[in-house]
């Protein structure tokens, strides 16, 4: 008689985040300090035409939380501070930070550095996008206006240039697409995986994945301390009076699965699901006939499923019975451990049989 091939179950572990307080806060510009370089000497990133506005405008999708959508920035602290006319918030006054909190996301954000060019280097239309007020998304002028390459649009603040200046001239609208990563922190506050970056500037990808070294501080090098597993979203004033609009974010967040629930003797319940010509079999009897003993048997539930206590190894014959209004549908030979052709192998490894039943 043929065996039934097991349907394996894909299980994914849960995994618990854990909360430390933070103690450090992101400061777009510390002048009193001294400035810190990597050192390292970086290639000029290649200039690329990214096409013309309006071509990456992005609407927001599906679960997103609109951030600006022109009218004000009451879904930021300090957002008072900015000019908000004509559907564009300008910077002035200080940094603004989200009210929400975010961890794992992605971002979409429109910005222009001002028209008229005033100011070079680091000092032109300088602003950025802080995930979790702590990692920098680069925004300047980079638009014929050079500065150290880890340092423009796009760049992740001294840790990594983008891998192309994609920078429309000074006063046109560019977009930022962010996929953000957060850290992950063991519970002695060490790390247990970096913050990770995924730009796409006007729609080129500028970062892939990057593996954030820490915290893009101005003054020093990155390192990390351990934060809380979701925080707030800082878009900097850097004194330029940079403009912003369409500003959105979507949480990510990963499929997690279940894993069944093991005895205590640590074996694991059994578990499956039955059709019969493509159709749940509920309310039917499904047994397992072992070599010695009683056959083990429960019913089948609404969803077509059914759960047993763990069986000893060892191969069994599989019976439906007929019950409620699945007794006239179950084919006779499924009824007989002699003819059901029904056979599966139980063993530690495996913890999860199906059963598509015909009635031809
Ligand atoms: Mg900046």
């Amino acid at each position: 008689m043929p065996h039934i091939r097991p349907t394996a179950k894909h299980v994914r572990h849960v995994l618990m985040f854990l909360i430390i307080p933070a103690v450090s806060t992101a400061t777009g510009a510390a002048f009193a300090q001294t400035e810190w370089k990597s050192g390292i000497v970086w290639p000029q990133p290649p200039v690329v035409d990214p096409g013309p506005e309006g071509k990456t405008v992005g609407s927001p999708p599906p679960g997103a939380i609109v951030l600006f959508d022109g009218k004000d920035l009451s879904q930021w602290h300090g957002g008072r501070r900015w000019l908000v006319a004509d559907g564009v918030a300008t910077s002035r006054g200080g940094s603004i930070s989200t009210k929400q909190s975010f961890g794992d996301c992605r971002v979409h954000v429109e910005w222009a550095s001002p028209s008229k060019v005033s100011g070079h280097g680091q000092g032109r239309g300088n602003s950025g996008v802080y995930m979790m007020g702590k990692y920098e998304v680069q925004i300047l002028d980079s638009y014929n206006n050079e500065t150290y390459f880890d340092g423009q649009a796009g760049a992740i603040y001294k840790q990594s240039p983008p891998m192309v200046n994609a920078c429309r001239g000074p006063g046109r609208w560019q977009t930022f697409d962010v996929v953000f990563r957060a850290p992950r922190f063991n519970k002695d506050g060490s790390l247990q995986s970096p913050a990770a970056l995924t730009v796409l500037h006007n729609g080129m990808v500028v970062q892939n994945n990057f593996q954030l070294l820490g915290e893009t501080a101005w003054h020093k090098p990155p390192e990390y301390e351990a934060h809380p597993a979701k925080l707030p979203i800082m878009l900097q004033f850097h004194g330029n009076p940079v403009r912003f609009r369409n500003i959105w974010v979507r949480e990510l967040k990963p499929i997690v699965g279940k894993k069944p629930e093991k005895a205590k003797d640590g074996k694991t319940d059994l578990l499956g699901c039955v059709t019969l010509d493509g159709k749940p079999l509920s309310g039917a009897v499904i047994a397992f006939h072992g070599s010695t003993g009683k056959p083990i048997s429960t019913t089948i539930n609404d969803k077509g499923r059914y759960k047993l206590k763990p069986l000893p190894a060892g191969v069994y014959k599989i019976t439906f019975k007929a019950a409620g209004d699945s007794a006239k549908k179950i084919p006779h030979r499924y009824t007989q451990a002699e003819t059901s052709g029904l056979v599966v192998e139980v063993s530690p490894q495996v913890n999860a049989y199906d059963f598509n039943l015909s009635s031809r």
